[in-house]
């Protein structure tokens, strides 16, 4: 026999336009805890005022919040406990405006996290490190990578410097075709004021989308140093294969390029714990429902019932997915069309003790961001502090692809955390099911916030833009009332 639970209290009945002490009470489901649905539920919640009041549950089928459940702690060098972010959740000045915003007006302390970067690559089953990036300290002020002479080193930087400064002003002349650019600089306040928010435009449909490939062909930009730097690096940091970021839509990565350049890259100084604890702060914990995957949603009258394994939620009039695709289209058919075509991957991620991760590189060429380039994708070791690394991507260099250790690179009873993500792909076919599913957003009254619900990469900063979409779709809804379900 399956457990219905209802929040709402004695007062108040199944209706989606009924009032408890003269308020409009508007209950949402959320489905999922990453960013997007944690975001989703902080907003609406703050934006309860006097004529509505928005009771949003969360829905989560792990055991503990989704942004921070595959976080662990370790003990550095001086036996201070920390807590490391699983995966890592680092965001940029210039691209990640809402999240900027949001943290801030949160009052989360974040610091420039001052990545330097190494860069290697396989050739003939041997290692080279090619380059070492000085992070914002400069391109130039990396240091010489071991064993390369000085004369060819100086010749090395100045042609990279060249192409780089190339590359850089036509990202800053030459838009993209197709115009997919991202669309996260409307009014927004970053103040708690409940949803203030952009417009979602409906109408926007993208064709002719250039993949990067063909826009760095077009400004015959030199195909050894896209692969070489500007594929390497999007490949780390969207963890897909060099194929993938050269068939991805070329706005992506010259947007993400002119806005951050220069830039400082934060990460947050309390991890993202600092993050979830602030924004479960205003919900109602009996409402955090976690251990509670949704398996259906279904239709009851003028609204939703939320059926997981511990029973039935009921008299949901909103239901927000900020999940995977692959889940939303299972859950709710309409979307699946729309889904059908985007990819994800999977990644693993291993925060380990095993030193000889980094074996293949010359103790002088060690940095912060180990980048090892590779066709299949870029591994990234991250030295985190001495003796604790967190890998992704883990790759085995020997022929020995069976083995369990990665070749012998990362023992076993080393690692201190083992997690596999899901990651959309960002590609054509993603745009085009965004451009479609913004036409169906609420229909029913049922929309999605994720990640890759926006016009950029897939990051942290589309967790809060899709949020905020979706918040104002609501809003705007339940400030009409009486509320229809059908209405969009
Ligand atoms: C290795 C790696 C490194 C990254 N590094 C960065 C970075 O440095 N900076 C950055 O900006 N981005 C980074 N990203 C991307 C970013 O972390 C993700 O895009 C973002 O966290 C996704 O957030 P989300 O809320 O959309 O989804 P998710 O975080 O995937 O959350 C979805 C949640 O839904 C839950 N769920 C799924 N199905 C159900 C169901 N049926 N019922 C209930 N719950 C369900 C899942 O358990 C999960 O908790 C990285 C990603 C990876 C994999």
């Amino acid at each position: 026999m399956s457990v219905t639970h209802s929040s709402r209290s004695s007062k108040s009945s199944a209706s989606d336009t009924e009032t408890e002490d003269d308020n409009q009470v508007v209950k949402v489901a959320i489905v999922g805890t990453g960013l997007a649905g944690l975001a989703t539920a902080y907003y609406l919640t703050s934006a309860s005022d006097k004529t509505v009041r928005y009771e949003t549950h969360l829905f989560e089928e792990r055991t503990s919040i989704g942004f921070d459940a595959a976080s662990v702690s370790a003990v550095d060098d001086n036996g201070v406990e920390k807590r490391i972010d699983v995966p890592m959740r680092s965001f940029a000045d210039g691209y990640y405006k809402r999240v900027i915003a949001l943290y801030r007006s949160l009052g989360l302390q974040f610091h420039d996290a001052k990545f330097t970067y190494s860069f290697s690559e396989l050739v003939n089953e041997n290692t080279n490190t090619y380059f070492l990036h000085g992070g914002r300290k400069g391109l130039t002020n990396g240091g010489r990578p071991a064993g390369v002479g000085r004369v060819k080193y100086i010749t090395d930087l100045l042609v990279i410097a060249l192409f780089y400064l190339y590359f850089s002003v036509i990202a800053v002349v030459k838009t993209p075709r197709g115009n997919v650019s991202v669309s996260n600089d409307d009014g927004y306040t970053g103040k708690n004021q409940g949803c203030i928010y952009g417009s979602v435009d409906m109408a926007r449909v993208h064709s002719n989308i250039e993949s990067f490939e063909s826009y760095a062909r077009r400004f015959h930009i030199p195909q050894w140093f896209t692969d070489k730097f500007v594929v390497a690096l999007f490949c780390a940091m969207s963890t897909c294969d060099a194929a993938t970021i050269k068939n991805a839509p070329a706005a992506d990565i010259i947007d993400y390029k002119t806005r951050t350049f220069g830039k400082a890259h934060y990460v947050l100084s309390n991890s993202s714990r600092s993050a979830v604890s602030a924004l479960i702060e205003p919900l109602n914990r009996e409402n955090i429902h976690l251990g509670a995957g949704a398996r259906a949603i279904i239709r009851d009258g003028p609204t939703w019932t939320i059926h997981t394994a511990g029973g039935d939620y009921t008299h949901f009039t909103h239901v927000v997915f900020a999940t995977a695709p692959g889940r939303i289209g299972t859950l709710y058919p309409p979307f699946a069309s729309a889904l059908k075509l985007v990819k994800t991957n999977f990644v693993k991620v291993l925060v380990h003790t095993d030193e000889r991760v980094l074996n293949f590189l010359h103790p002088q060429n060690i940095r912060e961001l180990n980048l090892l380039c590779l066709p299949s994708g870029t591994e990234a070791t991250h030295v985190l502090f001495p003796g604790v690394f967190q890998t992704t991507n883990p790759t085995c260099l020997s022929d020995d692809v069976d083995s369990d250790d990665f070749g012998g690179r990362i023992q076993k009873d080393k690692i201190l955390s083992e997690s596999v993500f899901e990651r959309v792909v960002r590609s054509n076919e993603l745009v085009h099911a965004v451009d479609q599913l913004r036409t169906l957003q609420g229909q029913q009254n049922v929309w999605v916030a994720a990640s890759w619900m926006w016009e950029g990469l897939v990051l942290l900063e589309g967790c809060i833009t899709s949020a905020e979409f979706v918040c104002n779709g609501i809003s705007r809804r339940s400030s009409s009332s009486p509320l229809s379900a059908e209405k969009v």
